[in-house]
């Protein structure tokens, strides 16, 4: 259950005045204490109890449960040029999250219980959303020798995701140990599906652009053999199977046909490649540069269909923050990725909502609900009832914003959506029941009282 301490630093109270939630019914919703207190039309606060009650007309906005990245790089520890947990969970909590996995190619790697639960801390000292660490498969992500799992799942962090994302598991022994080892604390590996021999050298999507550009192309099959070998291991083992970043049509079908025969297999699918396609690349633009590349326009539409029908699971951003020296540079020389953390849920509402393909309950699904349960994570995903702790989102779906970079949270200013004007807008985020942020702007964080007792992961759903 939710921690119900609070101390001085915590706000207190919120009534939120007809909010549509998950863009239905208008009702108003009582925040107290960390929980959801009260839901309904004209809740009368002070009837409840609650005289302190900061009071959010929030007509005409969306009530959502809290956000949860299943995909993000905070860089922290040994890479603070290019974000930190403080800045990274700040571009979280404006974004709309109250909750991130951290993922574990940080320097020194999360591949011990030491450091996950250092980032652990890290995440609890700054207070804007739940980090949740993800650790390493393989020692210093090698590829050559399992990880110590299992003390990194017992540990303060309680561990349940493990990805050596960035790199592929790709010895295929190695995959099935992981797979195996992980069945014993209801664990997942998250498969950066990528097979090394069939993308050395490589800088973009394989296909009509890249042989324009003369660049060393990416095959599609080389995401598709990986992710078919993973869903037969998985299969075979009877374990769970998380792929990170599906970015090609036939992945997509890989899946669909997974799961149409039971396999355990989540999958997730990055807001970029819900709309940018590698014609961009043409610009010679490196902020385009990105790890799987952006594929063409039919993936694109295939990933959307995948999204909706269930076939891909969530919304994960791959928020990757560079350096601006390691991107504003040649193509060649260039690092992979881009920010994502504060674009995400217009990208989303752009892509999938506004043409039709999805509502915000599905939205509530793929960002919340279903990430919130592959990573076993607490308190998190929950529906917006009474009782359940409050980790909201209010959006304004009406609003119009062009993306500024140098105007975000995250150090990383390689957001490949600069410029364009998008839907959606975060207008308030609660994180166990505190604003984290209010009228679109950072409020203060969530002080974690000197004695909180950790919650244990979520069950399975
Ligand atoms: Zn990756």
């Amino acid at each position: 259950m939710a921690e119900q301490q609070q101390n001085a630093s915590n706000s207190g109270a919120y009534l939120i005045r007809g909010a549509a939630i998950l863009g239905g019914a208008a009702e108003d919703l009582l925040i107290r204490d960390g929980l959801i207190a009260g839901r309904g039309q004209d809740l009368d606060a002070e009837g409840a109890g609650v005289r302190d009650a900061t009071v959010i007309d929030a007509r005409g906005l969306i009530a959502l449960p809290g956000m949860v990245d299943i995909h993000t790089h905070l860089r922290e520890p040994g890479r603070e040029d290019a974000e930190t947990v403080e800045t990274g969970t700040r571009a979280a909590a404006l974004g709309g999250y109250t909750a991130v996995h951290a993922m574990a190619n940080s320097t020194p790697v999360a591949d011990t219980a030491g450091v996950v639960e250092q980032v652990l801390t890290l995440g609890r000292t700054a207070g804007w959303v739940d980090v949740r660490p993800v650790g390493a498969v393989t020692v210093g992500l090698a590829g050559e020798q399992l990880a110590e799992l299992g003390a990194m799942a017992d540990s303060r962090a309680h561990v349940r995701v493990f990805s050596d994302d960035g790199i592929c598991v790709s010895d295929p022994v190695l995959m099935r140990r992981a797979l195996e080892y992980v069945k014993a604390f209801d664990g997942v590996v998250a498969q950066h599906a990528q097979e090394p021999r069939l993308t050395a050298g490589a800088q973009m999507n394989e296909g009509e652009v890249s042989a324009v550009l003369g660049l060393a192309g990416w095959p599609a099959v080389a995401e598709e053999s990986i992710i078919a070998r993973d869903v037969l291991l998985a299969q075979h083992v009877g374990s769970r199977l998380h792929v990170c970043h599906v970015s090609t049509a036939g992945s997509v079908e890989i899946i669909r046909w997974a799961k149409s025969r039971g396999v355990d297999v989540t999958a997730e699918v990055t807001p970029h490649h819900l709309w940018l396609t590698d014609d961009l690349a043409r610009s010679y633009d490196p902020v385009y540069k990105v790890n799987p590349p952006l594929r063409t326009d039919a993936d694109v539409q295939a990933l959307r269909a995948g999204l909706a029908d269930g076939t891909i699971d969530v919304v994960g951003t791959d928020h990757a923050p560079h350096p601006s020296e390691h991107k504003e540079c040649e193509w060649a020389q260039a690092a992979m990725g881009m920010t994502g953390l504060e674009t995400a849920l217009s990208v989303v509402q752009h892509t999938m909502i506004e043409t039709g393909l999805m509502g915000w309950a599905d939205f509530a699904r793929v960002t919340s609900t279903a990430p919130a349960a592959i990573g076993r994570v607490p308190d998190q995903g929950r529906p917006l009832e009474v009782g359940e702790p409050a980790n909201v989102t209010l959006v304004d779906p009406a609003a119009r914003w062009t993306v500024d970079p140098s105007k975000m949270a995250t150090m990383g200013r390689n957001s490949p959506f600069a410029g364009r004007e998008l839907p959606g807008q975060v207008v308030a985020t609660f994180f166990k029941g505190h604003a984290t942020v209010l009228n679109g702007e950072l409020n203060t964080p969530y002080r974690y009282p000197a004695d909180a007792v950790d919650a244990g992961p979520a069950g399975r759903p």
